[in-house]
């Protein structure tokens, strides 16, 4: 089970766990999440820390509570934003079993699967699963790597892999250049509504909103590797707007520049 409210880490979750061999079921709040785990059987929930309704450590306090007198208990791992320390061991506390920080890392959380879920009883029908998902042309795709063109450097104001990350991107989408596309296509069809809710927030002074939403769309671009656009976001999410709202305006119109740059890359964005 998926708990995740933002669409495309709910596509790059599921196309992982995919090629892990697991069926997928996606739950787009807390609330979601805590019906889905009843009427379900799972066995591990991906839970995404920041959600609407409940969030993930209220949703984990149900699905504990609702465990009680039974002898199963479902592995939660925690999905994070935030890289800060302490943060494991706020989920543990929170009676979470892992911890992996977005934007997810594919071999960070087969680990953690590994370690949560145990293999023994996963590793036959999992081959099963994962006939869908071709394995070598996934890999020739991240092997064969284009160097750098240098016309495209010589063009850019600033350098290409800081506006988006191919490679990354890439190996985020488990190597399939289809679900590439598809986020690819979420990712466009998200971003002037995020800059508006972002706009907004700047206009109304309001700096919870405007957290909450720089925090979402920060997270979204850093599955692309945006860190130019990532870093502008979070100049705003920490931005005391309320004090400095001519300041916040001035961030926010290089966010809306530079993000359509990387609406421009994303959508001229093909395969070696
Ligand atoms: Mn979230």
């Amino acid at each position: 089970l998926v708990a995740e409210d933002n669409p495309i880490n709910q596509t790059l979750a599921t196309i992982t766990l995919q090629q892990a061999g697991h069926a997928v079921t996606v739950a787009g709040d807390g609330r979601a999440a805590v019906e889905a785990y009843q009427e379900g059987s799972f066995d591990v929930i991906l839970m995404d820390i920041q959600m609407p309704e409940l969030d993930g450590f209220e949703a984990t306090a149900e699905i504990r509570k609702l465990e009680q007198g039974k002898t199963e208990r479902i592995p939660i791992i925690a999905l994070t934003a935030h890289a800060m320390k302490g943060d494991r061991e706020r989920c543990l506390a929170a009676g979470m079993d892992g911890y992996v920080s977005k934007p997810i890392d594919v071999e960070e959380l087969k680990a953690e699967l590994a370690k949560v879920v145990g293999e023994e009883e996963e590793a036959a029908p999992a081959e099963a699963v994962t006939e869908e998902a071709p394995e070598a042309p996934a890999e020739e795709a991240v092997v064969e790597q284009a160097p750098p063109e240098p016309e495209a450097a010589s063009e850019e104001a600033e350098p290409e892999e800081s506006l988006l990350d191919k490679e990354g991107l890439l190996r985020r989408a488990a190597g399939s250049w289809q679900v590439v596309e598809m986020v690819c296509a979420q990712l466009l069809d998200t971003i002037p509504n995020s800059l508006e809710a972002i706009a907004g927030a700047v206009r109304d002074k309001d700096g919870t909103r405007l957290k909450k939403e720089a925090h979402t769309y920060k997270g979204m671009v850093a599955n692309f590797g945006a860190k130019s656009v990532a870093e502008l976001a979070a100049q705003l999410e920490h931005h005391p707007v309320g004090e400095k709202p001519e300041e916040a305006e001035a961030i926010l119109e290089k966010l809306r520049a530079r993000s359509a740059r990387l609406q421009e890359a994303v959508a001229n964005l093909k395969p070696d």
